[in-house]
């Protein structure tokens, strides 16, 4: 979507109210206080600031009453503005690069896009769990170490991937579906079988690479089959990994954009590419393979409206709050 026909679309707070509005009440206007449909709008000045009344608890509410939305300093445009700005991107983009482009200081746009993303990781509290042929695979997020030197001056090979300091993502991705990517402390047994059993089905198909935990998690799902990476083996009869790497190459390509994560706000990040790579749709395209024109379905972006009504519309009744212990914020449902 041009950023022409997004400004067209959203000129004044009062558009933007109105897609909440449609977005977040498709089942009806209810009081976000006692949840009865009971309501109705009030009239001269209030009707400008979009107040409705509860007949029921008598309490007055708009759209983004209890939401990260409310007590917002800045317009609705503008949150709309920098929300179209990281969404429409490929792989998101930087505060500091926002801030340039909206005039909203490089501190409320990232604070702006850490709640969004943070909002973002509903795709991990959702119950429909991914079915059919279900991918395992573990991302090492984190930069290469500095230059090592042993005892006798000889250059240190750095190692990769497990056992050195970077943080591990476990990532469960359905073939032409969606991927849930979780941050976890260590890739335990312990620490993975929870995770794996919540969000896939047990009827799944799983398939990994040669690791020796998703073997023994697998084994509780109706089928298995590894492809051992470690003999050249990346995809036999169907068997392979190659979804989640997809998908790992895209948190990698996160990192092109965000130089710094820390591992503390990792989960955000993730969240977005998650969100990125979830609203997506098959279609059926004609490309050229081998110099023969094939139809092949391929996986596309959802229009950006549509992402954002998915977004919102999941965000109903979650409001992001500052945590005075940490200094970060969190997600109150
Ligand atoms: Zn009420």
């Amino acid at each position: 979507m041009k950023l022409t026909d997004f400004q067209e679309a959203f000129p004044d707070d009062t558009a933007c109210m109105r897609f909440l509005e449609e977005t977040v009440w498709v089942n009806g206007r209810h009081c976000p206080e006692c949840g009865c449909l009971n309501t109705v709008p009030l009239g001269g000045k209030a009707a400008e600031r979009h107040l409705y009344h509860c007949r029921d608890c008598h309490k007055q509410f708009t759209v983004t009453s209890g939401t990260w939305l409310h007590s917002r300093k800045l317009p609705l445009t503008k949150y709309f503005e920098i929300l179209y700005y990281s969404v429409n991107s490929s792989f998101g983009m930087a505060s500091t690069r926002i801030s340039e482009w909206t005039g909203v200081s490089q501190k409320s746009v990232w604070k702006i896009l850490q709640a969004f993303r943070e909002l973002q990781g509903f795709w991990l509290t959702l119950t429909d769990k991914l079915t059919n042929t279900v991918e395992f695979d573990t991302k090492y997020v984190g930069g290469q170490p500095r230059k090592q030197k042993d005892a006798e001056g000889n250059r240190v090979k750095n190692k990769r991937g497990r056992g050195t300091k970077k943080q591990a993502v476990f990532v469960a991705a359905e073939r032409q579906g969606e991927v849930r990517a979780t941050v976890v402390p260590n890739e335990a047994e312990d620490t993975i079988r929870p995770l794996a059993e919540a969000q896939v089905d047990p009827q799944a198909h799983i398939m990994s690479d040669g690791d020796g935990t998703f073997a023994k998690i697998a084994r509780s799902f109706a089928l298995q089959s590894q492809c051992s990476h470690r003999d050249w083996d990346f995809s036999k009869d169907g068997v392979h990994n190659n979804t989640a790497e997809s998908f790992n190459s895209w948190v990698e390509h996160m990192r092109d954009v965000h130089f710094f994560v820390s591992k503390d706000h990792m989960q955000r990040y993730v969240n977005d590419v998650m969100t990125r790579w979830n609203l997506r749709v098959a279609v059926e395209r004609e490309v050229t393979q081998k110099g023969q024109r094939v139809r092949k379905i391929l996986m596309e972006k959802m229009p950006l409206l549509d992402r954002l009504r998915v977004i919102f519309g999941h965000a109903v009744g979650c409001n992001v709050r500052r945590n005075r212990k940490t200094g970060g914020i969190m997600v109150v449902a």
